[in-house]
């Protein structure tokens, strides 16, 4: 039961510290997940905003261009009115428009080269061919003027009445201006938050790392494709780049080729839980293994105490000569006996055993000698015992009794004699010795409700004094023939 208690205690206190630490981990993950999903949408949303600017100041260049309005005007005047917004665009870095053959024809830079021919450009290319009304936005690419900075831009198709290709209208920005935004935002180490067009080009990446560069190609990547899949989410997985657990949580920026994603380092997320787990982990753990080793202790100890119980038990009911059941024990095994076989109405037999001419035997050989011989008397007696009800006992000085229980007078008688002639038999103490024998009065009654133990006792006693009289060595059993009628039997 203690080892139950315990072993319950245990499992229970370590299934409420394992629930507890399994809804904290849950729970910091979804914290987690909130807060990078906030940082996410609010990149989402400005990205969103900054692409809207810049493709509303191309519409308004393209409109202004294919309406012919601006025709007549010289070209400082086109100039201004052309490019006038492009200071209120972030991180503009250029804004022109060429014609259907490639040729610049207006850029907010003057430093540009009116000679330079772009037909070759994909975003050229790209509107040449398709008579699509929509923003195109290019890979990103390290501009010559500014080579540490990647750049990225912003085209529309010019068409003329019947929808042929007049020209592109093309806006410039540094990707510099997400990652300005995000300047003192903390993610960890090996976490970060990028800008991936759907193409697999890494647009922008806060804070820079040396394991991918900017306009590097993760379309094969399998995080990439999971992005690109599911469009928005979370999940955590292996960072083929840092090689370390990640939390990923994406969006595609609306309508847009792009795909921001910030991921952080599980790591770094569930450090704090880590070692809070750690400290109630062990903590835990010691107190388990403190109630087991409790346990322990108080089940020797019980054991002990059992054990020095049943000694203490057995001494007090022990003959310590003989070592066979002592005088109290056997008037305690006659009472109990002697009540269930009243109540069974099964037979219950006593045999009285008296060593013969013990007193000369000690004068002889002495009292150790005398001591030897009544221990190996107690031996032959208790081998012969069978049934765990049977009981043999020390009844006191050179005389031992048998109570057997449920055995009728023949079984007795006949275990009566076995008993006698082993003694007869048995080996001397003393080399010089002349046989040691034994008389043996036996009793065998059917105890009646109002039957008497006494008599029971004092019928095996009259039987040995028989078996005395009758010149020992000898079994003599007096039974019920008639009702208290006593007939002795001499079995030779
Ligand atoms: P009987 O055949 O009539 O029984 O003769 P007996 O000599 O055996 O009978 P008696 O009652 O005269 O003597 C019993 C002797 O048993 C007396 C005592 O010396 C001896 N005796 C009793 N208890 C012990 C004991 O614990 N150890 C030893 N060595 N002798 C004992
Ligand atoms: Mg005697
Ligand atoms: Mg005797």
């Amino acid at each position: 039961m203690l080892v139950g208690a315990t072993a319950l205690s245990v499992l229970t206190i370590l299934s409420i510290v394992s629930y507890l630490l399994v809804r904290e981990y849950r729970n910091t993950a979804q914290e987690a997940t909130r807060a990078t999903m906030n940082i996410v949408q609010l990149i989402d949303r400005d990205v969103r905003n900054t692409v809207t600017l810049y493709d509303s100041a191309l519409v308004r260049v393209t409109n202004l261009l294919q309406s012919g309005v601006l025709t007549p005007l010289s070209s400082p005047t086109r100039q201004l009115l052309l490019f006038d917004r492009t200071s209120e665009l972030p991180s503009c870095d250029g804004f022109f428009v060429v014609d259907a053959s490639g040729k610049l024809i207006s850029s907010s830079r003057p430093d540009q080269p009116a000679d330079l021919n772009l037909t070759e450009q994909p975003w050229f290319k790209v509107h040449q061919a398709m008579a699509n009304e929509e923003v195109f936005i290019s890979n990103p690419f390290q501009a010559s003027r500014t080579p540490n900075d990647w750049s990225i831009r912003f085209s529309r198709r010019m068409s003329g009445p019947d929808g042929e290709f007049r020209g592109v209208a093309v806006a410039q920005m540094k990707l510099s201006y997400f990652t300005s935004l995000l300047r003192g935002l903390d993610v960890g180490i090996h976490g970060n938050i990028s800008l991936v067009s759907t193409d697999g080009t890494l647009l922008m990446q806060y804070p820079q790392t040396e394991a991918i560069r900017i306009g590097q190609n993760v379309s094969q990547a399998p995080n990439f494709i999971r992005f690109l899949n599911e469009r928005y989410g979370s999940f955590i997985a292996m960072s083929g780049l840092y090689h370390v657990e990640r939390l990923y949580n994406f969006s595609q920026v609306r309508d847009l080729p792009m795909i921001v994603v910030v991921a952080l380092s599980t790591r770094t997320i569930f450090s704090n839980w880590q070692h809070t787990a750690l400290l109630i982990g062990a903590t835990t753990l010691l107190l388990c293994l403190g109630m087991i080793w409790l346990t322990w202790l108080l089940l020797r100890e019980l054991r002990l105490r059992q054990h020095a119980e049943r000694n203490l038990a057995g001494l007090a009911s022990t003959d310590p000569l003989s070592g066979l059941a002592n005088r109290r024990t056997l008037d305690d095994k006659l009472d109990h006996e002697w009540r269930r076989a009243q109540r069974a109405g099964n037979p219950i037999s006593l045999i009285m055993i008296d060593v013969d001419h013990f007193k000369a035997f000690n004068d002889t050989f002495g009292h150790q000698a005398g001591d030897e011989a009544l221990r190996r008397v107690a031996q032959v007696i208790k081998a012969h015992l069978r049934r765990p009800a049977d009981l043999a006992a020390r009844y006191g000085g050179e005389e031992f009794a048998v109570v057997l229980s449920d055995t009728d007078a023949t079984g007795t008688r006949t275990l009566a004699e076995k008993i006698r002639i082993a003694v007869e038999h048995m080996e001397p103490v003393v080399p010089s010795e002349r046989t040691l024998t034994i008389s043996l009065g036996a009793c065998t009654r059917y105890a009646k409700p109002g039957d008497e133990l006494r008599a029971l006792v004092s019928t095996a006693d009259k039987a040995l004094y028989q078996a005395k009289k009758g010149g020992r060595n000898r079994v003599v059993d007096i039974n019920e023939t008639g009702l208290n009628a006593l007939k002795p039997i001499v079995v030779p």
